[in-house]
């Protein structure tokens, strides 16, 4: 059975690993360089993506999650899909820089701090969204294939081995996605 971790310094990770172990994963948290090498694949949370930053630079772990994902496939949700990212604003910080998309944080404002949406994503259906202080991906890079879009905007999309959605799949009672990124964990 694939092993898939879930990055477990800040954010709703455990969620995540619900909803993997449903769709049939074997899990394991991970937190530091050794325990990333023993992973099939990773699961980046949703939280706060400054957060994260501090505590990978204190764990080292940039270099470390860079060299994984050129290799081994990676979801990000929300603060995950910041970290994927080949730029971000609002402001501009570092990022892994493994999927050619820019994202602008917190781009829908306070009045839209926390939204359920219904998006219509490519392969899947419908399904719910849960938007929490999401970031916009503004750009798309030509090897990032868009799988949904809410209000026009990308909100899940996949470039190769690689996965992004800007909402949260893990607070919705369905582990579709979370079940399309095992299949590309186990290829
Ligand atoms: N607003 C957060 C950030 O910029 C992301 C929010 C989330 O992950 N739910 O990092």
């Amino acid at each position: 059975m694939a092993k898939v971790g879930v990055l477990a310094l800040q954010g709703d990770y455990e969620k995540h690993a619900r909803a993997l172990e449903r769709a049939g994963a074997h899990v394991a948290e991970v937190r530091t360089a050794e325990e990333l090498d023993g992973v099939d694949g990773l699961v980046i949370p949703g939280g706060e993506s400054t957060t994260m930053l501090k505590l990978l630079d204190r764990e080292s772990l940039m270099e470390p999650l860079r060299e994984f994902g050129a290799k081994k496939p990676i979801f990000g949700t929300c603060a995950g899909a910041i970290l994927l990212a080949k730029e971000v604003e609002n402001p501009s910080q570092p990022s892994l820089e493994l999927v050619d998309i820019a994202v602008q944080r917190n781009a829908y404002g306070r009045q839209l701090d926390s939204r359920v949406a219904h998006v219509d994503a490519d392969g899947f259906g419908p399904m719910e969204a849960v938007f929490i202080r999401a970031p916009i991906i503004r750009k798309t890079g030509p090897g990032v294939k868009v799988l949904a879009r809410y209000n026009g905007d990308p909100v899940l999309v996949e470039q190769g081995r690689h996965l992004v959605a800007t909402f949260h799949p893990e607070l919705s009672s369905d582990d579709r996605v979370h079940a399309y990124f095992l299949q590309k964990v186990t290829g």
